[in-house]
């Protein structure tokens, strides 16, 4: 790492809680693979300081942060102006200094798409997706999804108001893709869309390390010989949603690939250069299998 100095920039983390985050990590790395003059910190921001916290990045010259749970959704309002990515996910992953004028992007659904191309070979165009969950992240993947040709998206969740509103968005988004919504209770319905689903992908948290709930039960055998399944969560690496879907041979994603991606792409934003995503990747491995 480069010795901090009085022209050393500052890259950043907002998030609360934020002790978890694997950012700093992350971006460090590329940083150090790169020998750039930055450091990348992570801070503790509530969300009643977010506003506060982003008239920091303009007072400070701040090069730029990235936000993260529960603040992606209220920073839409605080940043002086959405770049299409954002405005289209409903949601701020990454905001850019640029000259005191702060730029909100969301390069969560575009690390989604990268990452199925990477980890699976697989290009959105023609594919019929089935989402679970319809969340934050739902809205951001199903949207690159469509703008990048998804023939349909379905959102099976267990709130139908939500999927339907998802829904509606895609619809008046991309008409040219079929969306539509489904009760994750409606067995007979969420057959019918597994069996004509060429990706099946979790974006609900359950699965995830800190998470209890009871598994959602997936008749896996239904989905097409060939497709594939992805998990959004990184930790564990290997979901039991995986692990039954790989058990039946399909082949398998989890959220490793996005979550390096969505960092190298706001990189990128920030410091204009391309950083070795290899690199990124290799460090969340070696934080996540540390434990
Ligand atoms: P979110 O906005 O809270 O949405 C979660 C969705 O899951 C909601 O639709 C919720 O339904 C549903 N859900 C929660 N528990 C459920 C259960 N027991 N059964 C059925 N549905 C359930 O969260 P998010 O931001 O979309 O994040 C979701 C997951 O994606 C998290 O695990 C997160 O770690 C992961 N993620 C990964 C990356 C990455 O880079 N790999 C990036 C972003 C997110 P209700 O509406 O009914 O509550």
């Amino acid at each position: 790492m480069k010795l901090i100095s009085t022209s050393t920039r500052l890259l950043a983390v907002f998030g609360d809680p934020i002790e978890h985050s694997l950012s700093p990590a992350m971006h460090n790395a590329a940083i150090a693979d790169l020998g750039l003059d930055y450091v990348y910190l992570a801070f503790h921001v509530r969300e009643s300081q977010l506003a506060a916290a982003l008239g920091g990045v303009r007072a400070l010259g701040i090069a730029g942060v990235n936000l993260t749970i529960p603040l992606k959704q209220s920073a839409l309002s605080l940043v002086d102006e959405l770049a299409e990515s954002a405005a289209g996910a409903g949601a701020v992953n990454t905001v850019v200094n640029e000259s005191g004028r702060l730029i909100g992007h969301n390069t969560d659904s575009e690390g989604f798409v990268a990452s199925l191309r990477e980890d699976l070979g697989l290009t959105p165009s023609g594919l019929r997706v089935c989402i679970l969950g319809a969340g934050g992240s739902a809205r951001g993947v199903s949207v690159a999804l469509a703008r990048y040709g998804a023939a349909s998206v379905v959102f099976a969740a267990r709130n139908l108001e939500r999927a339907e509103a998802l829904t509606e968005l895609i619809s008046r988004l991309r008409p040219e893709c079929a969306a539509s919504a489904v009760s994750l209770t409606d067995r007979h319905g969420l057959r019918r869309v597994l069996e004509s689903s060429d990706l099946l992908i979790n974006s609900t948290p359950v699965g995830m390390t800190t998470n209890t709930d009871d598994p959602i039960e997936i008749e896996f055998e239904r989905l097409p010989a060939g497709a594939c399944v992805a998990d959004l969560i990184y930790n564990p690496l290997k979901t039991v949603f995986l692990r039954q879907a790989e058990m039946r041979g399909y082949r398998t994603m989890n959220g490793v690939g996005m979550l390096a991606h969505q960092g190298a792409l706001a990189f990128e934003l920030w410091t204009g250069i391309k950083p070795n995503v290899q690199a990124m990747r290799q460090s969340l491995l070696d934080c996540l299998t540390r434990g």
